[in-house]
């Protein structure tokens, strides 16, 4: 018997056969907590600290950082909480550390790429991080944004193991990423992939261009191959593999995306019910094979039709 959303309770994110897919939420202030943990999010796989620097001219000191934290993490004692480093740049630009006059932003100077310029506001928002970690009962994992190879995966993982934090990540945003899949994960605790700019850079096509948005559609079998990649990565180096992007959200995709390793899901908080519910109705074969139909599609359109048939006849 499949479950709709309505009736589905309020359980932690799993399988059919039972295997656990926690369900974390994407916030993007501390304010937002509160909703997502009434909506059941297991806590947190993609915490965005932009807000914190939009509004300022400068960057805001290790107290006032620590104080923002500190509230986010006291709403989830003894969940999981994965804080972004500070994603400047490309469509979030900030004066005080990106460049205006670039031409192409996107392949720009941004995120891990804009802190390592002006490496002092990275070491205060790990530190205030680290502070925030050490009085509240939350697991903080901390992961930087654009990440493009491995020296970058060891430079963010060491300093902030320098800096207190204890479980230090990337993003898998930018393809290179993927194809190092096995070098990457070996330097870092975890992964978490965000399909956005993960389909943005893969297909080439601009995430805010609405001539292109067509191309900006997480289906597709390149970026699914990808995603495939970094799964079988982290499941050979026993690593979490988390999805972050809008893509998690769509609860067929997001079965595909387990059954291509995903070990958690973040999305909006309002998306938690409908892919808790629909992954209910399958089991980890089930959805491994569902992702390899995904995978052989010639394009999103029929990647999605491949997994409606699949998904209706088993
Ligand atoms: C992503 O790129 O998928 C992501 C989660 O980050 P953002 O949307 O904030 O760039
Ligand atoms: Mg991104």
């Amino acid at each position: 018997e499949r479950l709709a959303a309505a009736d589905a309770p309020l359980t932690a994110g799993a399988l059919a056969d039972g295997t656990a897919v926690p369900l974390l939420a994407n916030l993007g202030s501390p304010k937002d907590a509160a909703n997502a943990v009434e909506l059941g999010a297991e806590g947190v796989g993609l915490f965005r600290t932009e807000f914190l620097f939009l509004d300022s001219p400068y960057a805001p000191d290790v107290a006032t950082q620590k104080a923002s934290y500190k509230a986010l993490l006291e709403a989830f004692p003894g969940k999981k909480v994965v804080v972004r480093a500070l994603d400047a740049g490309a469509d979030k630009p900030l004066p005080f550390l990106t460049d205006s006059g670039e031409e192409n932003p996107a392949l720009g100077r941004r995120g891990l790429r804009a802190l390592r310029h002006h490496p002092e506001i990275l070491r205060d928002q790990l530190t205030a991080l680290a502070e925030a970690d050490a009085e509240t009962e939350a697991d903080l994992w901390v992961m930087a944004p654009m990440v493009a190879d491995v020296e970058e995966t060891e430079y963010f993982v060491s300093l902030a193991k320098e800096l207190g934090i204890k479980t230090a990540g990337v993003m898998a945003e930018v393809p290179s990423v993927a194809l190092l899949a096995e070098q990457v994960i070996a330097a870092a605790d975890f992964v978490s992939i965000g399909t956005n700019d993960l389909t943005q850079y893969t297909m080439a096509a601009d995430r805010m261009l609405g001539t292109v948005a067509s191309y900006q559609d997480p289906w597709h079998p390149a970026v699914l191959r990808l995603v495939a990649q970094l799964g079988a990565a982290g499941a050979t180096a026993h690593k979490g593999v988390g999805i972050c992007g809008e893509a998690a959200s769509d609860p067929m995709l997001a079965v595909v995306l387990v059954g291509l390793g995903a070990t958690t899901l973040s999305m909006t908080p309002a998306a938690l019910a409908d892919v808790r519910a629909e992954l209910k109705n399958h089991t980890l074969d089930q959805a491994k094979a569902l992702a390899a139909a995904a995978v052989a599609a010639p394009s999103a359109a029929a990647a999605r039709e491949a997994v409606a048939r699949a998904s209706a006849a088993s």
